[in-house]
């Protein structure tokens, strides 16, 4: 391990990068490198279509394993003319190569890893449209300017092992973001290398949240959280962490044109032991982009799009100098990260456990976990399933869709023949009994029913617990 007296003074290499890379003046008096006038910064609409018009279709994010990664970083390489530099910068412990995606010429260097954690896909996809974006647009200015003020370093999919079994933690069990001190994880300890290699000016750990996150309390999901990255307890400023902050706010601009409310503000707690707070005490100021929930079943897409899209207006915003202008309080002011989101709600409804106990007055607030089965080198499946995390009075919650059912009745589908549609007669609600109760931790296998007087009840929704999102 280095020595503590390097850090003494945290941050300040990045922060005399940082100043060795500021305008002596007002960007809007600066004549931009290349001298071909003002070349105009990527806006998000246009990134947005070139992402829908242009990408490679790599299926869910689950789904892209390290074979994926690792040809499409060698055919983006390999047709670059040079432009990228592929490397392994290390083995995860089952041998799986680590890579280095880098590409630009510029002194101000720029790391972005994804996948630390296994489970969290998103921005692994996100990197590598962007690389291809970079390669077929090189020689439009905005992407020009980009490869001539930086020299980017893209780590896509730092835990292949965790990846492989779409699990947080790598191969050893560890949870490689607590690995920082100690690094016993050699995913861990090549992502240090590779920081301490090229001493970057600006870093970006790319991460999923649980999808019960909200923006504040405004019921709208945490379809993004950013954090400017603390490296002591006091969050102390620094030149750098101003420049994360500043980040953060093009990056809230951007992300808000297509999810307005969307946006919220990671708890900014300072934890010793993870790699985005210390690499932030190392010298490279880090910010935090956390994918959470964006609603529907299958958000996919979207995510996947606003990373790239918000990415790359950050690397611009940060090659033109423009972030120097980027307004502090957009960043302060985001709402807070605040779990207690539902993924669906049932409100007001009839609950009938299917315990033999009588129907109540209730809401069922019903999460949602996804996962990948199947043999770790065979056929896999990304499956979302829906499980009933709480039930009772649950007005202080909100959820990614809510059903208002009052006077409906909410019971477990007891038997397969109950089809949307289907008429029912239940003399005695307690006389229904399921072999997977509606109770909390169960998987929501419900049924809504409508009362039709007397006793007879029409089957108007059924909830599955479990749909198969995608196969490769
Ligand atoms: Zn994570």
């Amino acid at each position: 391990m280095s020595c503590p007296s390097r850090h003494t003074r945290p941050g300040l290499i990045a922060a005399a990068l940082f100043l060795a890379f500021a305008p002596a003046q007002p960007v809007s008096s600066q004549v931009p490198a290349g001298g071909a006038g003002l070349v105009p910064p990527l806006l998000p609409e246009a990134l947005s279509q070139a992402w829908l018009d242009e990408r490679r279709d790599y299926g869910p994010p689950a789904l892209v394993d390290h074979a994926l990664v690792l040809s499409e970083s060698k055919r983006i390489s390999a047709d670059s003319e040079g432009l990228f530099t592929l490397e392994e910068i290390g083995r995860s412990v089952e041998g799986r190569p680590i890579l280095r995606v880098a590409f630009g010429r510029g002194p101000f260097h720029v790391l972005l890893w994804s996948q630390m954690h296994g489970d969290e896909p998103t921005a692994t996809p996100a990197l590598l449209h962007m690389a291809e974006y970079i390669r077929r647009h090189r020689d439009e200015p905005a992407i020009a300017r980009i490869l001539d003020e930086l020299t980017v370093h893209m780590v896509p999919m730092l835990n292949p092992d965790g990846a492989r079994r779409f699990q947080r933690r790598n191969a050893q069990g560890i949870d490689v973001n607590r690995d920082a001190l100690l690094l016993q994880t050699p995913e861990g300890r090549a992502l240090k290398a590779l920081r301490d290699r090229f001493r970057p000016g600006l870093g970006f750990n790319l991460h999923n949240q649980n999808w019960r996150m909200a923006a504040g309390k405004t019921g709208k999901p945490a379809s993004f959280a950013l954090l400017s990255v603390a490296f002591d307890e006091a969050r102390t400023m620094t030149p750098g962490r101003v420049l994360t902050k500043k980040t953060c706010a093009v990056m809230r601009d951007v992300l808000e044109t297509f999810a307005p409310g969307q946006v919220a503000r990671y708890d900014d707690e300072f934890e010793v032991r993870a790699f985005g707070d210390n690499i932030t005490l190392w010298g490279t100021p880090v910010v935090l982009l956390e994918s959470g929930a964006f609603g529907g079943t299958t958000p996919d897409e979207d995510l996947v799009r606003l990373n790239f899209v918000a990415l790359m207006a950050a690397l611009d915003a940060v090659a033109s100098r423009r972030v120097h202008d980027a307004d502090l309080g957009r960043y302060e002011s985001l709402p807070v990260n605040q779990s207690g989101l539902f993924a669906l709600l049932v409100r007001g409804a009839a609950i009938v456990t299917g315990t033999g106990i009588a129907p109540f007055i209730g809401d069922v607030g019903i999460g949602v976990v996804r996962a990948v089965r199947g043999e770790i080198d065979g056929e896999r499946e990304f499956v979302r399933v829906l499980r009933v995390d709480d039930l009772g009075d649950l007005r202080v919650f909100h959820a990614l869709e809510t059903v208002e059912v009052a006077g409906m009745y909410v019971a477990p589908a007891w038997d397969r023949a109950l089809k949307p549609g289907v008429t029912i007669d239940v003399p005695d609600w307690t006389t229904v009994k399921s072999k997977t109760p509606l109770a909390v931790g169960m998987p929501a296998n419900l049924v809504l029913l409508r009362h039709l007087g007397d006793d007879r009840y029409l089957v108007e929704r059924v909830i599955e617990a479990e749909e198969v999102l995608g196969k490769r």
